[in-house]
């Protein structure tokens, strides 16, 4: 992967562009994820430089999620775009709001204990009960 990646919420007022190439995606089938996104899981692909993340269009609402973590999201169409740790230390963004979600596909499942019995996406990516084994 080589140059700017960009993306954006579904009503365009955010716009963000990251500078460095994405990390390893993975499905998050926590409650957190479940519950912020709407969605069985959430499927996130690690910024590998969280300063190499800018948003070039709007300001983002921040939802503290967790001690450590929070989540930014549109506060017009209410897209969750961003999942960061507080410390500065991770930034992962939603793959579905890169303009080419193609680009990256996810190849590892995390917090698999709330996975729901119904959603399977049969693959036989690793599976881990918490984010690391
Ligand atoms: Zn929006
Ligand atoms: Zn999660």
């Amino acid at each position: 992967m080589s140059g700017a990646i960009e993306g954006g919420c579904h009503c365009g007022a955010l716009r963000y562009r990251v500078d460095e190439p994405l990390q390893h995606a993975s499905y998050c089938h926590c409650r957190i994820c479940q519950r912020t996104m709407g969605s069985p899981a959430g499927i996130f692909a690690g910024v590998s430089k969280p300063e190499a993340f800018h948003y070039t269009a709007g300001e983002p609402r921040i939802f503290a999620s967790s001690e450590k973590a929070q989540r930014e999201f549109c506060g017009t169409c209410g897209c969750h775009l961003v999942f960061r740790r507080r410390d500065g230390s991770r930034l992962s963004i939603n793959v579905v709001t890169l303009d080419d979600p193609s680009i990256i596909e996810p190849t590892l499942h995390i917090w698999t204990e709330s996975s729901l019995s119904w959603f399977d996406t049969r693959d036989d990516h690793p599976r881990r009960l918490q984010s690391k084994a």
